[in-house]
């Protein structure tokens, strides 16, 4: 049996993730290969721990890559830091809370819940008070949750919870790079990412970083079987998986490069550019940009005389959900979109499924011609299906924003 080259249509990723890869990343992923141990890979390593401390806004030395996608850096964290028997609080406000809650669970956590509707995010307060009621070792919370496009701030949590004496896991795979986050400023212990939102790359690595607390209970959890003899043994229970045990990764990325899985070196080289472009352009611009097209598409799907759902007080930057028109299909629609324009947008999970489109502007796709592109297709689109919009309302109105904004730079990281 003979196959063709692969050879994938060309596509306009304007979805909640994947979204198209800067191709910068591409290429330093097509880079030759060496070895695992030569001084060249293990000096690539070490940059790429530099960089993802600027992008965590971190000082932890115990910032690396976890090899897979988003959720191996989620479960890592999880089944490094939480012993069977420990109480685990899961403020749940989307479709990844309860990602993180079934994680915790097979941990062999006791997960207590809360739960917000959908398109709301919780308050400080809400959250002390669960901490309170339900005493957990560990809090865990999604920064961004694409599923509803709120993102939770996280400024005033990790005070709490020092104050309480709770370990603070936030996943900010989502979020990341297009919305503030700031590590060590907001007590942030343990925080987990992945390249496919705002990172402008591929999926399949998670960045992750730990504070020196998160990486003593894990240290706590080393034990002599896991080949470590050096007498700094802990007391805890053993981590029960070997890929994810954060111990024996930290040693492997660490000054003895005790060995554990082989790094996966292409995968290394894109999550290395995928930070080394966010820390060029500065992560604050990279924020403040995705803000932008952020608002040009919310103006544009408003500006059409379409309704977006949610808190939008509480929006994340890179992603908008919206309302599916009266009387429209909604996934016969979106594959009009990427048959005839060869864009793809979002659909929707849970409560929201076959009410909400989600629409993202995120990474290399957070640009101002993506943003006029798509909403000038979706208009074209609307109109096709027999839906009311407002003629050239949607580009009309993302234009007015990017007028308003002359003087930011409207292009992706140089
Ligand atoms: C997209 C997303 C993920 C994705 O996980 P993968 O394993 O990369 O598919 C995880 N968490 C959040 C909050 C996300 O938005």
């Amino acid at each position: 049996m003979t196959f063709e080259q692969i050879n994938p249509p060309q596509r306009l990723l304007m979805g909640p993730g994947p979204i198209n890869a800067d191709p910068r990343v591409l290429r330093a992923m097509s880079a030759a290969l060496v070895g695992q141990y030569d001084p060249a890979m293990t000096g690539y390593m070490n940059q790429t721990m530099e960089l993802y401390r600027e992008v965590f806004r971190t000082r932890n030395r115990q910032t690396f890559l976890v090899d897979g996608t988003s959720r191996a850096g989620i479960e890592a964290a999880l089944v490094s830091l939480v012993e069977p028997g420990d109480t685990v609080l899961v403020p749940i406000f989307g479709r990844f809370g309860h990602l993180l809650k079934e994680i915790a669970e097979r941990c062999g956590a006791r997960v207590a819940v809360r739960e917000t509707e959908w398109g709301q995010v919780f308050t400080p307060a809400a959250i002390e008070r669960a901490i309170i009621e339900t005493r957990p070792k560990l809090l865990a919370l999604v920064q961004g949750d694409t599923s509803t496009t709120m993102n939770q701030p996280l400024e005033e949590i990790g005070a709490l919870c020092a104050r309480h004496g709770v370990l603070f896991y936030t996943d900010a795979t989502a979020s990341l790079g297009g919305n503030a986050f700031e590590m060590d400023a907001w007590g942030v212990d343990a925080a987990t990412a992945g390249l496919q939102k705002c990172l402008a790359g591929p999926s399949g690595s998670a960045p992750i970083s730990l504070s020196p607390r998160a990486v003593e209970v894990i240290n706590g959890r080393r034990h002599v079987e896991a080949g470590i003899a050096d007498g700094t043994a802990g007391v805890g229970t053993r981590i029960a998986s070997n890929y994810f045990d954060l111990a024996m990764v930290m040693d492997y990325w660490g000054e003895q490069r005790l060995n554990h899985h082989t790094e996966a070196t292409s995968m290394l080289y894109g999550a290395r550019e995928c930070a080394r472009l966010l820390v060029a352009e500065g992560l604050d611009n990279a924020v403040a940009r995705h803000r932008l097209h952020g608002d040009a598409m919310l103006a544009g799907l408003l500006g059409m005389g379409l309704e977006t759902f949610g808190d939008t007080a509480h929006k994340m930057n890179n992603v908008v959900a919206v309302r599916i028109p009266e009387g429209i299909d909604g996934d016969a629609a979106r594959t009009a979109l990427l048959m005839d324009y060869g864009i793809e947008i979002g659909t929707s999970f849970g409560p929201l499924r076959g009410k909400v489109w989600r629409i993202g502007t995120m990474g290399y796709n957070a640009r101002k011609d993506a943003v006029m592109l798509t909403l000038a297709a979706l208009e074209q689109m609307l109109r096709t299906a027999g839906a009311r919009v407002v003629a050239g309302g949607g580009i009309g109105a993302a234009r007015e924003v990017y007028a308003d904004a002359a003087a930011v730079p409207a292009g992706a990281a140089s």
